[in-house]
């Protein structure tokens, strides 16, 4: 069967996740996955004063090392390989780009995932937003940044890319017409985007993005990765087996995954 891969998983680093990076590993293991990676939180996502997001910028040379030693503990090759990839989401924020890019230079990573989580002070993932604000000048306003995002050559992937539907708003046309346009940005920058399952267990209830601009995507040859955004070990992989029936149906052949920042693909399990 073709490998398995879960390329997006945070830690208790966010503040906003639980469990240790080990049961995170474990569970990876149990649920036949062959490639996961950890993609925590960069530190310089916008916070309340009272709050905070994402790990410290002092946590994260720690960080990178408890990858390394899971890396050296659980790494193997043989008749069932498993690998554990170093990746970190980051927040796209036009002014923090050069920390972005001072970071993105420090460590090896194996991918880099580019991701907008705020305009302005409102986060996306507030319901209140979607009550103050309609969803078509959110839209309006997230996709422009995802735009600048994929043409500054941020990430190896996008996040969650229709992220403003997560909270069970959705604009009268979808989400297609705010994705079109992006698409040749995408693909002259050899980015991708991945299908993350997390959006199934959200108000949205599908995945981010949803079907019509996962076949769009595809069509036009734009990579695909797969994610399951876990903040908990037990929803490693999740929705994988919806995941993977929806790619067959849309006709996916390959996924890809990441290596020291190189695209690799792999066939649809
Ligand atoms: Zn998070
Ligand atoms: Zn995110």
């Amino acid at each position: 069967m073709p490998p398995l891969i879960d390329f997006h998983s945070h830690t208790t680093r966010c503040c906003h996740a639980s469990g240790s990076m080990d049961a995170y590993v474990e569970q990876a293991l149990a649920k036949g996955i062959a490639e996961f990676g950890f993609s925590d939180h960069s530190h310089w996502m916008l916070h309340a004063r009272d709050q905070r997001y994402a790990m410290r910028a002092d946590e994260q040379d720690d960080y990178v090392a408890d990858v390394r030693r899971l890396q050296e503990r659980y790494n193997r090759d043989g008749e069932t390989p498993f690998r554990i990839r170093l990746g970190m989401e980051m927040d796209f924020i036009p002014s923090r780009l050069d920390v972005a890019r001072d970071t993105a230079r420090r460590y090896e990573w194996d991918y880099l995932i580019g991701s907008v989580h705020n305009i302005g002070f409102e986060k996306l993932q507030e319901p209140a937003m979607y009550d103050a604000w309609h969803i078509e000048d959110v839209c309006e306003i997230y996709f422009h940044f995802v735009g600048m995002m994929i043409r500054e050559r941020f990430c190896d992937v996008v996040g969650h890319l229709d992220l403003p539907k997560k909270m069970g708003s959705m604009p009268a046309g979808g989400m297609l017409r705010y994705v079109e346009p992006l698409i040749p940005d995408l693909l002259a920058n050899d980015i991708a985007v991945e299908i993350n399952t997390s959006g199934l267990d959200n108000p949205a209830r599908e995945f981010m993005p949803g079907w019509d601009v996962v076949e769009a995507l595809a069509s036009r040859g734009v990579p695909l990765t797969l994610g399951s955004d876990a903040h908990a070990p037990h929803q490693v992989g999740r929705h994988f087996d919806k995941a993977l029936a929806g790619l067959r149906k849309a006709g996916v052949k390959e996924l890809v995954r990441f290596e020291r920042r190189r695209m690799i693909a792999v066939p649809v399990a």
